[in-house]
């Protein structure tokens, strides 16, 4: 058997962000009644105009630069024009062209597991319309909801032939976007409401071979996992169907999420020709130099390029950078705590662990708690100086959490401090060990296990202040003379 090669295309539908609809007032949501945000114009009523929103092509903009691209100076919209009970004009709105697209020939930087990063070359990144939605009534029957209808849509195509070659990447690809996509503030990325939706598209040839394979379309992917999954199924398929013999058909093949495989929607025996011609009643936009590069200089910095900063100049791990920028709130919390001067590894800790565990029990946003960033290093810096340790800082950290207080402030008010002096600490370990004579026999006799026991005795009895540094040193030293 020869050794096959994978080539995944990506297709990325977002749903953008924007108050109202792309051609009309209407406001967009998700859900709701069905025919409860539409208009004249979003109906594609006789004797209608578009307007088209201003805030959807800046956001395509935005993203078109996040992603590398050449800008379209001069952009228009097209019409597609062909028939679905789900497009009420009888076309859709969209964009045309090799170099028309607000972005084209551009690239997503991917990381390779190795430390270093993979370049994904973007095709194209246009703004369309999105379509009404088609569904099965409850006492049988179909009908048509139109509150979709209008929705701005961003089309993110990677560039032929592709660079992605294993579902792995098509995952990553996908991550990377969508963060970015977030970062932006374009689009909330929720692939379980289809505000973010993936079709790749799979082939397979024989390595040595240039000619690439018949690819097949993979749709109804609604979680990473899925796009991961859906890809390497279609791989293992045509290998199987190439390997018995047959031929793969260019087809449009959907995801079964319970059974884990795909199967066959459509054939596509041929091209459909959607007749496109620019839109007579939309004008072409026609952007300025400076309006392109003010965008530019807006954007924030994007996710990988953080992630690698926290690893590389902050010295976190990548898991931990990892979870600090899937959210961008989160990361912005990171940053102000290790501007205070909070140490990076501890603060970070810090969040991802009580401060994370507590917000998720309770449901809310760290910005939603009276925990700041002023909190964590304020915490971090008194477990640093050896005023608390670990468990006090726990303790502390609760309270702090409840209501608000600095953990210094706690820690004041409550004589909480860590007992540091020798002398004091020696007192308590005298206690633990003339109360403990049989321990105390066991150790001597050789058993040094035990001496955990007697240390937990001494904590106890310090009421957890005790350092637990000067504990171990003490205590050994009076076990050694006892
Ligand atoms: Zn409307």
């Amino acid at each position: 058997m020869p050794n096959y090669l994978p080539s995944v295309g990506m297709e990325v539908h977002a749903e953008l962000a924007t108050q109202s609809k792309m051609f009309c007032r209407c406001p967009v949501a998700f859900g709701g009644e069905p025919n409860t945000r539409v208009c004249p114009v979003c109906l594609g009523l006789p004797g209608t105009l578009p307007v088209p929103n201003r805030s959807a092509v800046e956001m395509v903009l935005k993203t078109a630069l996040a992603l590398n691209c050449k800008i379209a100076m001069t952009s228009v919209f097209h019409r597609k024009n062909y028939f679905y009970p789900d497009l009420p004009k009888g076309y859709q709105v969209s964009q045309y062209g090799e170099t028309n697209p607000l972005g084209y020939d551009g690239y997503l930087e991917i990381p390779n597991g190795d430390g270093g990063t993979k370049r994904v070359r973007i095709r194209r990144v246009h703004l369309e319309e999105d379509t009404g939605k088609l569904m099965h009534l409850p006492n049988g029957g179909s009908g048509v909801d139109y509150n979709r209808a209008g929705t701005p849509l961003m089309e993110i195509v990677t560039e032929f032939p592709p660079d992605i070659t294993n579902p792995h990447e098509s995952r990553e690809y996908l991550q990377q976007l969508r963060q970015i996509l977030i970062y932006l503030g374009v689009c909330d990325g929720k692939m379980e409401e289809g505000s973010l939706r993936c079709e790749p598209n799979i082939s397979i040839r024989p390595e040595g071979t240039p000619k690439y394979g018949t690819k097949t379309e993979l749709k109804n992917l609604n979680s990473f996992r899925s796009v991961q999954l859906g890809v390497a199924y279609e791989v293992r398929r045509q290998i199987a169907v190439l390997e018995t013999g047959g031929v793969v058909h260019q087809e449009t093949r959907g995801w079964n999420e319970q059974k884990e495989a795909s199967y066959l929607m459509r054939l596509k025996e041929e091209e459909n020709d959607y007749r496109y011609f620019p839109d007579p009643d939309l004008a072409p936009m026609v952007f300025e130099e400076a309006y392109i590069e003010g965008l530019r200089n807006s954007l924030p910095e994007l996710p990988l390029a953080k992630s690698l900063r926290y690893q590389n100049e902050l010295g976190l791990s990548e898991y931990d950078a990892g979870v600090l920028i899937a959210d961008r709130e989160w990361s912005k919390f990171f940053e102000e705590a290790v501007a205070l001067g909070g140490d990076p590894k501890t603060s970070c800790n810090w969040m991802t662990g009580d401060f994370a565990k507590m917000l998720n029990e309770q449901g809310i946003e760290p910005s939603q708690s009276k925990v700041t960033p002023k909190h964590i290093v304020d915490l971090v810096k008194l477990v640093e100086d050896g005023t608390i340790n670990g468990k006090m800082a726990k303790q502390l950290f609760a309270e702090s959490y409840q209501d608000g207080r600095l953990p210094s402030e706690i820690a004041k008010s409550k004589g909480a401090s860590q007992i540091t002096d020798v002398g004091q600490i020696l007192d308590v370990v005298k206690k633990v060990l003339a109360e403990n004579p049989d321990v105390v026999a066991k150790y001597k006799s050789g058993n040094l296990g035990v001496k955990g026991f007697l240390v937990g005795q001494i904590m106890k009895l310090s009421g957890g202040r005790a350092n637990p540094g000067l504990v171990q040193k003490v205590l050994s030293n009076e076990l050694e003379n006892y």
